[in-house]
């Protein structure tokens, strides 16, 4: 297979800023110009009106993390704080695809989530707990009788699609929605307020926004950071160093964001984890192009023939393969009903990275992955077996850091009581968080209105124990 490359933004996509001198005065630093940074601009320049605003990055925008992103938005989680949270951001993004005629490309086909477990109260019950705020009617189970009023997953339209869960409990019905799925699949939740988005799109949006409202950039690399009666930030740019004086700093650092902290004494609880994607031309046309992003919610053992399975035992670098993996593969269509490529991930890697300034040289990019994932994934897509034996001629393997707390939530609040703040950890829902994500941070720097979940999604939930021990021991961390 040959490896061809992806995730890079465009030359000549994004025009120089008016030049920042030498020494200059700014009233709100960002340190990191990713989707976290820009949005957190967008909203200052934008709601909060603020005049003096800098994004500082060593990279061209959006072009680290943020390039790798699947895209994909949900509002699923297993707590209700995240529903609220991902519900505001997925408004604010319905907001900006209505003023902006859809730039960004936002669809809504949903989740499916497919599992052989016959019995689902467990995982009803965690929906009923989520979406508890959100209605009753939000939760639907279709047993049979209610077959007729479910709606097909056949329009991507953000705007028809309806809103809540259907559950699929009906043989019938999920084979006829769902026939590219293995048929020992017994249920299928269906997520509606969920489906993909062109995050680069978002991200240059935002940015002409941020532009014409006067905000600024500068390629320069943050080296050192002070405080004394401002932030001072040294930095270094392609033709020397050069100091910036901010009243307000804001670290939307990605996966450097615990770097970042530690130059003004403040410890993050984040740690990176290296996740890979693929993506490839489904030439057999495994993914039907109406397939809404699908996960295998079980954990799994990958098929292997009994003499491979003992090769891999005797490895004791490859027996993890012929073990029990988790669950969490996922598979979608890329590029709309007429495109052909598909996009493949599993976030089954644990262990922690410390993060490379080239993502390529990240030893976790395994060149096993491809064929680990394509497994995965035909354990609930069975047409996608063929391509074990004969794999696609061309794709694309691709990967960057979750950037996680251990409980899988964001920080977005106070870094000090000075006038630092952070916007990070947005793990693997970086893109679907990042408008209320931004938003939220706006606020914090700016002391506007804050939504009732701001203490828990910022540092200060590490001194509520009650909810600390909840989300410690749940066992599902949203992590996909
Ligand atoms: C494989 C993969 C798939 C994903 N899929 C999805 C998905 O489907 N949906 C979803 O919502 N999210 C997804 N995510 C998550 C999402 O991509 C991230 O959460 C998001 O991009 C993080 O954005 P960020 O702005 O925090 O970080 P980044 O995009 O990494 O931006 C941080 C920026 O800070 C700059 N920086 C750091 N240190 C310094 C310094 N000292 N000086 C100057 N600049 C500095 C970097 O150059 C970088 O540009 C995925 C992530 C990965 C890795």
């Amino acid at each position: 297979m040959d490896r061809i490359e992806s995730g890079t933004v465009p030359e000549g996509r994004l025009t120089t800023e008016p030049s920042v001198s030498a020494e200059t005065r700014v009233d709100i630093a960002i340190v990191g110009a990713g989707i976290a940074g820009i949005a957190t601009a967008y909203y200052l320049c934008t709601r909060h009106r603020a005049k003096s605003v800098l994004l500082v990055d060593s990279r061209q925008p959006m072009s680290f993390t943020s390039a790798q992103s699947g895209d994909n938005y949900r509002n699923w989680w297993p707590h209700p704080t995240m529903v609220a949270f991902t519900n505001h951001s997925i408004e604010l993004m319905e907001e900006l695809a209505r003023e902006s005629a859809n730039v960004f490309r936002m669809t809504r086909g949903g989740y499916a989530l497919a599992t052989r477990r016959r019995n689902i109260d467990e995982l009803v019950a965690e929906l009923h707990n989520a979406y508890a705020s959100t209605g009753d009617d939000q939760i639907r189970v279709r047993t049979g009788q209610s077959n007729e009023s479910y709606q097909l997953p056949e329009s991507k339209n953000w705007e028809r699609a309806p809103d809540g869960v259907d559950v699929l409990c009906s043989q019938s019905l999920i084979r006829k929605t769902f026939p590219a799925f293995s048929e020992d699949i017994e249920n299928v939740i269906h997520i509606r307020r969920a489906g993909d988005i062109s995050g680069q799109q978002l991200g240059q949006y935002m940015l002409q926004h941020i532009r014409a409202a006067g905000g600024r950039k500068i390629v320069a690399k943050l080296r050192g950071l002070e405080h004394g009666q401002h932030y001072v930030l040294d930095l270094e740019t392609s033709d020397g160093t050069q100091t910036i004086r901010a009243d307000s700093l804001v670290d939307a650092a990605g996966p450097f964001a615990g770097g970042v902290a530690a130059m003004i004494d403040r410890q993050l609880p984040v740690a990176n984890i290296f996740q890979q994607k693929i993506a490839f031309e489904d030439t057999r046309g495994a993914v039907p192009r109406n397939l809404p992003f699908s996960i295998d919610l079980d954990e799994k053992q990958l098929s292997w023939s009994a003499e491979e399975r003992q090769l891999l035992l005797d490895d004791s670098e490859l027996a993890w393969l012929a073990q029990t993996l988790p669950g969490g593969t996922h598979c979608r269509p890329e590029g709309g009903e007429r495109g052909k490529w598909v996009k493949l991930g599993w976030a089954y890697n644990t262990d922690v990275s410390s993060p490379q300034e080239d993502l390529a040289n990240e030893p976790m990019l395994d060149n096993r992955f491809p064929e680990i994932v394509i497994r995965g994934a035909a354990e609930f897509i069975p047409a996608m077996a063929e391509y074990i034996e004969l794999p696609p001629s061309r794709f694309s393997q691709y990967g960057g850091y979750y950037t996680m707390t251990e409980e899988n939530w964001p920080l977005i609040g106070p870094l000090d009581n000075k006038g630092a703040f952070i916007n990070g950890a947005l793990s693997g829902f970086g893109s679907m968080v990042a408008c209320a994500a931004g938003s939220l941070a706006a606020a914090w720097v700016c002391g506007g209105d804050l939504p009732s979940y701001s203490k828990q999604l910022s540092l200060a939930r590490y001194e509520d124990a009650l909810l600390m021990s909840e989300l410690r021991n749940s066992h599902n961390k949203g992590i996909l």
